[in-house]
């Protein structure tokens, strides 16, 4: 039976009692006790690595490493549990599917379409290919909502459009850009689809297969998994035509100073020792999400940033950046830094951010240097916007003199 209680769920969180009011859940989640023990097992007990070794723990090992590759694929109701790649996280997936599908398929004049919106990790890796190539970034602005406009995506799609990289909820507004609406316009054009899913993961695991998505990148660790794995879902098809990125032993079956063949998708992507203790933790985070009402711990958490964004509201100067219904609060306060407020909140035990997000080119379409931003998890409480509320008016205070 699936359920949900703000206050079961924080008794998961053992963090909770050192961090006290943590609101920096979109940079990273904190770990639940199914996810820490997990971890201290593996360690304590496991021997051996995976896909090397005939003794039984690596065979055992070898057995939860691919298990989980299937959790995976269940997540995202992807077909087959093989086209999931693990990786270090959506980063080093971006970066994969930029070198390893997308470089050798790039002319010179060729177009990338990103989305003004993105977090630098979908937009650098295709600054970087297009550098190396001699394609071009194109940018698809945003909208008055904040949200890339849709008006100008017919005419931005053109016949040397790549690709199209698109988050599923930007980490500073929280806005939902309508995927299904938009990827069969890139198709029609000709375009793949690269879905950042760092942020939209953990508030909505999308179905791959309906949606139609090429590729999907995803964190762990913003998923109360461990820090250092993650994952790309990639189709079948376009993995199968995709060459290895990096070198390494294990992506392989034969090698000479001739040359060397590589092993089968996904194994082929993953060279070197992997993160097995990451898989294991990630293994861990989504058995234990199978037993939470997903849908009512989300509502939980975007009632809070609701009930915070109308509380700031009657602060003198506030401005919200939130696209409504999101769990994210990105706003600031006419004529006070943002770096000043968080360093008073900090003093008073609120942990959340300031500045660009990573994300310059959204700050700077916003017409801001940086902002505030409050994330709520389920774990949060109606404890922990007061406290917000009341820092904030405290710092506000202080600052004004
Ligand atoms: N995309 C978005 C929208 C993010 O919020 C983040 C993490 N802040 C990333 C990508 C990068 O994720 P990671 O650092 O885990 O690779």
């Amino acid at each position: 039976m699936k359920s949900f209680t703000p206050q079961q769920f924080r008794q998961q969180f053992p963090a909770l009692n050192e961090t006290g009011c943590y609101l920096d859940s979109a940079a990273t989640a904190l770990k639940p006790q199914a996810v820490i023990a997990a971890t201290e097992e593996f360690y304590r007990l496991s021997a051996g690595t995976v896909h090397r070794s005939q003794f039984a723990a690596a065979r055992r090992l070898t057995e939860r490493y691919e298990n989980a590759r299937g959790q995976v694929a269940d997540l995202l109701n992807a077909a087959d549990a093989n086209s999931i790649i693990w990786t270090k996280g959506t980063t080093e997936a971006i970066n994969l599917v930029a070198q390893s599908y997308l470089r050798p398929r790039l002319q010179p004049g060729d177009e990338i379409l990103v989305s003004e919106s993105e977090h630098h990790a979908n937009l650098v890796p295709w600054l970087m290919v297009a550098e190396q190539t001699g394609a071009k970034v194109v940018k698809w602005p945003i909208g008055a909502d904040r949200l890339p406009d849709m008006a100008q995506l017919p005419e931005l799609l053109s016949p040397r459009t790549r690709l199209l990289a698109i988050g599923q909820m930007s980490n500073v507004t929280g806005g939902c850009p309508d995927l299904a609406t938009i990827i069969p316009l890139a198709h029609a054009a000709g375009a793949k689809v690269m879905v950042d899913g760092a942020q939209g993961v953990v508030h909505c695991p999308p179905d791959v297969q309906a949606l139609d998505i090429d590729f999907y990148a995803f964190s762990g660790h913003k998923l109360y998994g461990p820090m250092g794995i993650g994952a790309l879902y990639g189709k079948p098809d376009l993995l199968a035509e995709m060459s290895p990125w990096q070198g390494g032993g294990k992506m392989l079956t034969t090698v000479s100073f001739d040359g060397f063949t590589p092993q089968a998708v996904p194994w082929c992507f993953e060279p070197g020792t992997p993160n097995v203790a990451g898989v294991v933790g990630l293994s861990a985070a989504l058995e234990w999400l199978d037993g939470i009402d997903v849908a009512a711990a989300e509502r939980w958490s975007c009632d809070l940033a609701d009930l915070a964004e109308a509380r700031l509201a009657s602060l003198p100067g506030f401005r919200s950046f939130r696209n409504s219904g999101s769990s994210l609060l990105a706003f600031d306060i006419a004529g006070v830094h943002h770096s000043d407020v968080v360093t008073l909140l900090a003093e008073s035990g609120i942990a959340l951010r300031s500045g660009q997000h990573c994300a310059q080119p959204l700050l700077a379409a916003l017409g801001v240097s940086g902002t505030l931003r409050a994330s709520f998890a389920p774990y949060n409480t109606l404890s922990d916007v007061d406290a917000l509320t009341a820092a904030m008016t405290t710092a506000l205070t202080l600052l004004a003199d």
